[in-house]
C-alpha cells in the first residue's frame, strides 16, 4: 500500500464529543469542500487515524481528524502525538478542537458553550514529550485571543444555550468520570472539566501553532446542582453536534489571518539544549 504524502493545510480542527454524530464538515450546510479522505499517514508514533482535507466556503484549507473511535490500544498521549505530529508536517498554524464538558461552576447549565482562556492539567498518563521540541513552552496565554473570540462570535450566533468566553477548564484522564469528593476538591480550580484539552493544548504551542476548544456543557458534574441525566447528555450529543460544526466553521472563515496575537512569542528557544 501506498502511503499518501501529508497535504499542505495552515487549518486544522480536532473532533471530540461534541461534533462525534455528526459527519464533519458536510452536515453543517455549509458549502465547504472536501478534497480528499481516509488519509492515513505513518507517524514515528504509529499510523495516524484518517484525516480528512477539506476547503472552507473562503477557501482555506483545513484538516480535521477525530479523537475518538479509532485508538483501540493507543493511549491519549499517543494518539494526540499521531495527530499532532502530522499537522506540524501538513504547516497547520492554526487549530480548532470541541469537546462536550462537565460544569464545575453551578452557574453553568447543560448546552451552555464555554471557550476556555486557561486550564489545569491532572490527567497523568500522557506523557511529557513534544513532538518538536527545542522550545520552551510558556503558558502564559495558553488559548489564543484572536481564534477564541471567534469561536464566542460564531457561537453568540448559534448557542442554544449561552455562551462564555473565558474559563478554566480542568483536565482528567478518563475515560471514567470523577467521584462526588474529586469534583468537590477540584470546584475551586476551574469552570468546566473534561478530558481532552491536554496535552493539546501545549501540543499546539510545541508545533508553532495558535489553539483554541470549543466546549458544550454536557452535564453537571458530580454533587454540582444535582444529578445529570444520561438521557440529556446523549441527547445533546446527537442534537447538537450538527450546531457545534457549524460555529467551528463560521468561526474558521472567520478570523482575520492579519491579526497578531501573543501566541508565536510564547515558544522561545529553550535554553537547556
Ligand atoms: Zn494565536
Amino acid at each position: 500500500m501506498v502511503l499518501p504524502e501529508i497535504p499542505e493545510a495552515t487549518w486544522a480542527v480536532i473532533g471530540g464529543s461534541g461534533i462525534q454524530a455528526s459527519e464533519f464538515p458536510e452536515d453543517a450546510g455549509s458549502s465547504a469542500k472536501v478534497l480528499d479522505q481516509d488519509l492515513i499517514f505513518t507517524t514515528p508514533y504509529g499510523d495516524s487515524p484518517p484525516f480528512k482535507l477539506f476547503a472552507t466556503a473562503a477557501g482555506r484549507r483545513c484538516l480535521t481528524v477525530r479523537l475518538h473511535g479509532w485508538r483501540h490500544g493507543a493511549s491519549r498521549g499517543q494518539a494526540s502525538r499521531k495527530v499532532f505530529w502530522v499537522l506540524a508536517q501538513a504547516g497547520v498554524k492554526r487549530i480548532f478542537s470541541e469537546a462536550g464538558a462537565g460544569s464545575l461552576n453551578p452557574l453553568l447549565d447543560p448546552r451552555d458553550i464555554v471557550i476556555p482562556d486557561d486550564f489545569i492539567d491532572l490527567t497523568k498518563d500522557r506523557g511529557s514529550e513534544t513532538v518538536v521540541g527545542g522550545r520552551l513552552l510558556i503558558m502564559r496565554d495558553p488559548v489564543c485571543a484572536v481564534l477564541g473570540g471567534a469561536l464566542a462570535k460564531a457561537a453568540d450566533r448559534h448557542a442554544r444555550g449561552r455562551v462564555f468566553g473565558r474559563g478554566t477548564c480542568v483536565v482528567t484522564e478518563g475515560p471514567r468520570f470523577e467521584s462526588r469528593a474529586e469534583i468537590r476538591m477540584m470546584q475551586p480550580y476551574g469552570d468546566i472539566i473534561g478530558q481532552s484539552m491536554c496535552p493539546e493544548v501545549w501540543l499546539a504551542r510545541d508545533i508553532g501553532a495558535c489553539y483554541a476548544s470549543l466546549y458544550l456543557v454536557v452535564n453537571y458534574a458530580e454533587g454540582v446542582v444535582r444529578n445529570w441525566e444520561h438521557s440529556l447528555l446523549k441527547e445533546i450529543f446527537q442534537e447538537d453536534a450538527v450546531n457545534q460544526s457549524r460555529i467551528l466553521l463560521e468561526a474558521l472563515d472567520a478570523v482575520d489571518e492579519a491579526r497578531s496575537c501573543s501566541c508565536s512569542g510564547l515558544g522561545k528557544p529553550t535554553l537547556l539544549g
